[in-house]
Parts: structure tokens; sequence; C-alpha cells
């Protein structure tokens, strides 16, 4: 049996942790069966603990830009391990880093390391609330900026509406202060804005979303959010922890050509370990505890063992930047290939990319915000997603999400991963 052992491991995970995992989506809810348990990985390629190896699309859900086991990052770890893994006192890593980030993405002055992209968006939500002494925020159905409560609201019956908690444990406290938009769609936050004037502190979003498969901005859509913030006061927050140091050296900021007002990153900032950070503008930064009032904090946050895997990241960014061309190139020949089997099957389909990011819907409709995103019919996904799990292809397990292609994919690996997409399909 192919998933013998993975099956055992997780019925064990399951008496210990919640639904067998550390992480919803890794448990296969949306599409079935048993999620595989991982031994090893390198290059574009892992190993599960039955001995099947697989191509891997999700990159650890987006960190690993050069694929698994990349060389500077492990011995960047192993060189920092043998020195000590956190001191609580300030290091020049940190620093480091610091002038590195701040020296690729534009618009930012100063950057604060935390721990993973929830705490970078929570903060970063704060520090723009403690700014401009306003309380609401914007956020657009169907982007993730991480599991803190401000984010965990959903858009209620009206077309735009004030948001309810879609998880219990979020107060209704909470969610009044969320209002929600729809992405692609600049009018529903013109509304939000003009019904509260002079309250929202900010809006939130993912310039490229990649939370409800891959839905690139649409022409025109963030130039107007960012004219609304200005004229409106509220600050214009890019969630980069997707995007950031993926879509270019500068994240979506630099790809767009857009200036946020603040940034959030995440996942390619920490090359595979946690790490998470936010920056902007001295001015605004000033804000932040203990320059200014604001609070935030943490006791591993720039840990030595985390700032030298994204120090080596952003190294190795630097030296290369031909890496985004080749993402771009590897996207467009596995869009290339995906299209004509899709095509020839006959079925509704929509492909959507950008950069490094691609994802496949089951619709008839076009998937330009949540709405859409929710029309893909899941029968048809699941039987992809096995189908290409069960020929060695790991794909995101969920429509909801976006493929992370990596720079360890081949030719070859391409190639292999739209056969099995034939035979996954019966094209
Ligand atoms: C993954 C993700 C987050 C949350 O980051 P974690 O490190 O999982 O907490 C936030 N925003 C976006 C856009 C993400 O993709």
């Amino acid at each position: 049996m192919r998933y013998k052992r993975s099956s055992e491991l997780f019925r064990q995970a399951n008496r210990v942790l919640p639904g067998g995992v550390n992480s919803p989506v890794r448990a296969f809810k949306s599409v079935g069966g048993t999620p595989v348990f991982v031994s090893e990985a390198r290059g574009s390629r892992f190993t599960d603990e039955d001995g099947n190896q697989y191509i891997d699309f999700i990159s650890s859900w987006g960190p690993l830009l050069f694929g698994h086991a990349f060389p500077p990052v492990l011995d960047a770890v192993i060189e920092r391990t043998r020195k000590g893994t956190s001191f609580g006192m300030p290091t020049a890593l940190e620093t480091e880093v610091a002038e590195l980030a701040v020296s690729m993405v534009p618009h930012i002055e100063k950057i604060r390391f935390v721990n993973s992209g929830t705490e970078a968006c929570m903060s970063v939500v704060r520090l723009a609330r403690g700014y401009t002494g306003r309380e609401k925020i914007i956020k657009f159905a169907g982007c993730y900026h991480g599991h803190a409560d401000a984010f965990l609201i959903e858009a209620g019956s009206g077309a735009v509406t004030f948001g309810s908690p879609n998880s219990p444990g979020v107060t209704r406290g909470t969610a009044r202060d969320t209002l929600m938009a729809r992405y692609n769609d600049l009018e529903s936050v013109k509304e939000l804005l003009d019904a509260n004037p002079g309250e929202v502190a900010a809006v939130i979003l993912e310039p490229v979303a990649g939370n409800m498969g891959c839905i690139p901005p649409e022409a025109g859509f963030l130039e107007g959010v960012r004219e609304l913030c200005t004229t409106s006061g509220a600050l214009l927050i890019f969630d980069e922890v997707m995007t950031g140091f993926r879509l270019a050296a500068g994240g979506a900021q630099q790809a767009l050509g857009i200036r946020a007002d603040l940034v959030a990153f995440g996942k390619v900032i920490g090359g595979g370990l946690p790490v998470g950070a936010f920056g902007g503008p001295a001015e605004i930064m000033a804000h932040l505890a203990p320059e200014g009032p604001v609070y935030q904090a943490g006791t591993l946050s720039g840990n030595p063992l985390a700032m030298g895997a994204g120090l080596a990241m952003l190294q190795a960014i630097e030296r290369d930047p031909g890496v985004f061309n080749r993402l771009s190139a590897k996207t467009a020949y596995l869009h290339k290939g995906l299209d004509e089997v899709l095509k020839s099957t006959g079925q509704p389909y929509r492909i959507n990319l950008f950069g490094s990011m691609i994802s496949v819907h089951f619709t008839d409709r076009d998937v330009r915000d949540f709405e859409s995103a929710a029309t893909g019919n899941n029968e048809h996904f699941r039987k992809y997603f096995h189908g290409m799990l069960d020929r060695g292809v790991y794909l995101p397990p969920s429509a909801f999400e976006s493929y992370f292609l990596n720079d360890a994919l081949t030719e070859e690996d391409l190639d292999l991963a739209v056969e099995a997409a034939a035979a996954a399909l019966g094209a």
C-alpha cells in the first residue's frame, strides 16, 4: 500500500495533535485521504515515510525559493548553531539582515523582525492604528493575513459589509473593527471609506492574492486603492508574506510599481526558518517600542539561526537576480503544458498565474475574487489532486491555495508534472 506508513503515522499523530497536524491545511480535509508524512527533501523533491518520491510544488508554502536543503542556508544555520542558538541580546547579524532587506525593498527605511507572518501582520496593524489614532481596518474577502483575531473575519450577508467572526473565539467586538471589501473591486473600498470617514487606520491586502488560489490585481485596482488611502488618510499595508522576495527582490512594490506605506514579510525572508518582519518609513516605524509607544516584542525575535538563514537567502537573491525571470519562465512553461492538458479534457477551467505563483480552478468563471474562486468544482479538484499525488506530484491540498515554484525545478520535473496531469484527468 502506497501510503501505509503515512496512514499509521497520521493515526498516531491524531492521538496527541488536534487533527493530527500543527497547521490545518496539512490535514487534507478539503481533498480527503491521508496526508503524506515527509522524511526528507532536497532540491525540487521530497521523500515520504513510505519511500515515495514527489516533485514539490508548494516549497514549504513559499519560503524555499531555491528549493529544499539549499546549501547556503544549510551552511549558515549549521555555522550559527555552533555559536549558540539564542541570546535575547542584540547581535551584529540582525543589523546586517535589516540593512540588506531595507536596501532591496523600495520605500522601507526601518524593519522589525518577528517569528511568523501572522505576527508580522498582527503587529503592523497595531502600528498603523497607533500611528493614525484610528481603530478600523479594511481587509478583502479571501485574503489571508495569518490567524490573529482581527483577520479571522468573513464578509457578512450584505454585498459590502461589516465583518462577522468566522472562527469561534473571535469576539464580535473585534469583528466590528474589521471592514470587508471585495478583491479587484475598487468601488467596495470606496464605499467602506465613505461610510467610515476618519475611522479607517489601514487597508491591508495581498498585492497579488495567493490564498484563494492565485489572483492577480486587475489593471487600476491597486493604483485606485493607493489613491483612496492617500485621500482618506488610511495607511496602505501590503501583506507581502507571500510575494516579498518572490515576485522580485523588492516584492510586489517593485514588480507592480506601487508604493505601500507599510509592508509585512514572512516566508522567503526566513529561508525556511521561522521569520516574519514588517517595515516602513522611519517616521512611521519611530512609533514602535522602544523608540515610540506602540508595543511589540519577542523572546526569540531576530535569533541567530533564523537571521543566519534569512541573510543567506537574501544574499543568494542579491547574487542571482536572474532567479525571478527563471521562475517566471518555469511557471509559464508549466502553464502552457497544463493548459493543453486541461483544454483536451473539455471540462471548464481557469489557470491564474503571476510570477512564480499559479493555480488551477475548475470553473467556467474568471477567477478574480473570493466569490468567483469559490465556484470551483471541488470533486474535480480532488480527482486532480489525488491523481497527481499518486503519480508523485505534490500540489497544494486545497483549491484555495497557490502553487509556489522554486528554482530547483527542472524542465524534466515540469514535463513529468504535465504528464501526470494528463493521466490524472484522463486526457
Ligand atoms: C502565510 C501567510 C501569512 C501567515 O504567515 P505565517 O508564517 O503562516 O504565520 C500571512 N499573510 C500571507 C499573505 C500569507 O501567505
